[in-house]
This record gives structure tokens, C-alpha cells and sequence, in this order.
């Protein structure tokens, strides 16, 4: 019993629940539409600065941040290849 609820806390530990919740969140946002925002959530894309142009490379589900060039906080998302 004592074991079994040790390994239930360690598995709950480990277990990275927010990355399952990260992947499930970017695919919704995926399907909705293309434009995204800096502090929003992405699938993998790379994401084209809507004011100047800069792309932002995502290789995986992330929190878009401002353009690097400009600062703009809005994107349009382009397939990922
Ligand atoms: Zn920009």
C-alpha cells in the first residue's frame, strides 16, 4: 500500500501532463485559423510577422513571441515544412 502510493506521487510527478494539455491546445488553435499573437500557443509553423515580414521558426508547440525585427505581436501562420 505504502509503495503503491509512492509510486502513484512519482508518477504524477513525472507524468508531463502540461505538454499533453500544450499539444492538445496548439492543435485546436491549428484548426481555428492562421493568425496568431505573441503569448498565444503554436504548432509547429513558421509564423510570418504580419508588419514586416520576419518569419519566426516554431519546431514544436511554443509560445509565440514578438517579432524579433519589429516587435509586432501579430502573425500569420504558414505551413510548416
Ligand atoms: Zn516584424
Amino acid at each position: 500500500m505504502a509503495l503503491k502510493e509512492t509510486l502513484w506521487h512519482w508518477l504524477e510527478e513525472v507524468a508531463d501532463h502540461t505538454r499533453i494539455e500544450w499539444s492538445e491546445l496548439a492543435l485546436i488553435q491549428a484548426e481555428r485559423n492562421d493568425e496568431v499573437k505573441a503569448g498565444e500557443w503554436s504548432a509547429a509553423a513558421r509564423l510570418k510577422c504580419d508588419k514586416c515580414g520576419e518569419e519566426q521558426l516554431l519546431k514544436h508547440p511554443d509560445v509565440v513571441t514578438a517579432c524579433g525585427k519589429c516587435g509586432e505581436q501579430a502573425f500569420h501562420r504558414k505551413e510548416f515544412k
